[in-house]
């Protein structure tokens, strides 16, 4: 699913990755910055995303390695919960949200197809 998708460059987000870390395990532990999302300003959308009951976790841009966790995050399921990881990742490494890109429930969708969710 990484080596399937390109940023906005047209460059593969595997490649984009592995210029950062070997695996993705490693991308994700040693690349990506978590912080509290509940309450923070989206200033690319100047919203608050968390305020939006659905948004579980976001990215201010694609590539920017920061994701930003809403408390509605600690509800999901562990399987839930991976897959809201999964998507993140994929922004962080640059993949673009909404149209003519996939939007949101898309992503989420490919990576269940991808990686399953219980
Ligand atoms: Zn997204």
């Amino acid at each position: 699913m990484i080596r399937n998708n390109k940023n906005a460059a047209g460059i593969s987000l595997w490649d984009v990755m592995t210029s950062y870390a070997a695996d993705p395990a490693t991308y994700i532990d040693s690349q990506i910055t978590f912080v509290k999302g509940d309450g923070v300003v989206d200033t690319a959308r100047l919203i608050i995303p968390c305020n939006d009951s659905n948004e579980l976790a976001w990215v201010i841009v694609p590539g920017v390695h920061t994701v930003d966790v809403c408390g509605s995050f600690s509800g999901l399921s562990t399987g839930m919960g991976g897959v809201t990881l999964i998507h993140e990742m994929l922004h962080t490494l640059g993949l673009p949200e909404g149209p003519p890109d996939y939007t949101s429930p898309q992503i989420q969708q490919m990576v269940v197809d991808w990686c399953g969710a219980q």
